[in-house]
């Protein structure tokens, strides 16, 4: 994982106390993610929109989901009992950016009571290029974007279909949209100073042997993270892919698609796609000892 040895010491000096990035950081760093963005614009075939975005939390889970005004009284709330919280995430439990009203009004409202927590924020990229100017100006300087594939054949059997500026595409056309907003989107973010980490979602059959030219495009346009997660499938969540029995991978299927990836952006290998909901360090979850009906109404 991310370490001072091999990172630029511009990069490491951002990310050495955010936990995602910094495998240091995150034995002594807490974040919190807060599920004020239920909104999606696109459909995972991998999705079911009774849960979590399955893009950047743990797939077949429900998070709390807040008001703006919830959500600041529950970050006060953690940050007065965890001394160790440096970041606040919005990974859903929709699309962040998609959701976009809620999203900057929380952030807005968190910043201004506690100035130094950092600000990061996940999506599936297609809202993106409309918000890199807001965000840059909130200063967010961490986004995460989920991208599966750089090729909208390969998308097709991905997405079945996107909402975009009106209407509802489908088929390769809609990935090639959500193709090019992706690759848009991370090239305005790297341009305006903003560390950008990548998703992907690991598919056995569909984006397998994909990946490594996905991890080759993000690294040219400048990524500094590329994390591959398992596809976690289970008919129970109501995938689509269930109803194919589509797979997840195995733990072999996925160090062999991490070690081709090798040479591109760093990758990361201690996410534990954490809920969207999530609260303390990683690897613990004390998310559930500050539902909003454990927070004091006085915050
Ligand atoms: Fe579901 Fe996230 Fe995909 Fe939207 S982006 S369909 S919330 S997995
Ligand atoms: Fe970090 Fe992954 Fe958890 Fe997000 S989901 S807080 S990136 S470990």
């Amino acid at each position: 994982d991310a370490g001072p040895a091999d990172l630029p010491p511009d990069v490491w000096a951002r990310i050495k106390d955010h936990p995602c990035y910094s495998e240091e950081a995150h034995h002594f760093f807490a974040r919190m993610h807060v599920a004020v963005a239920p909104a999606c614009n696109i459909q995972c075939h991998y999705c079911n929109r009774k849960f979590d975005c399955a893009n950047e939390s743990r797939p077949g889970v429900v998070s709390e989901r807040l008001s703006p005004e919830e959500a600041l009284r529950k970050v006060v709330t953690v940050a007065n009992e965890v001394p160790q919280l440096s970041v606040l995430g919005i990974a859903g439990p929709g699309d962040a950016l998609f959701d976009w009203t809620r999203t900057k009004r929380t952030f807005e409202m968190v910043s201004e009571a506690i100035p130094d927590i950092k600000l990061c924020v996940s999506t599936n990229g297609l809202a993106l290029p409309d918000h890199v100017e807001e965000l840059a100006a909130m200063k967010v300087d961490h986004v995460t974007i989920t991208i599966n594939m750089v090729d909208p054949a390969i998308g097709e059997k991905i997405y079945p279909w996107i909402y975009f500026e009106g209407r509802r595409y489908t088929g390769r056309e809609a990935s090639q949209i959500l193709h090019e907003r992706q690759m848009l989107g991370l090239e305005m973010l790297v341009k305006r100073g903003i560390l950008v980490k990548v998703n992907s979602v690991l598919i056995p059959g569909i984006n397998d042997a994909h990946l490594p030219a996905v991890n080759a495009e993000v690294t040219k346009r400048g990524a500094f993270l590329h994390n591959i997660m398992p596809l976690i499938s289970d008919p129970a969540h109501g995938t689509h892919f269930g109803l194919t029995g589509q797979r997840g991978p195995t733990h072999a299927e996925l160090e062999a698609v991490q070690a081709e990836c090798g040479g591109g952006a760093r990758l990361m290998r201690h996410c534990r796609q954490c809920r969207a909901d999530a609260v303390g360090l990683l690897g613990e979850d004390r998310g559930q000892s500050f539902t909003l009906d454990r927070i004091a109404e006085t915050v």
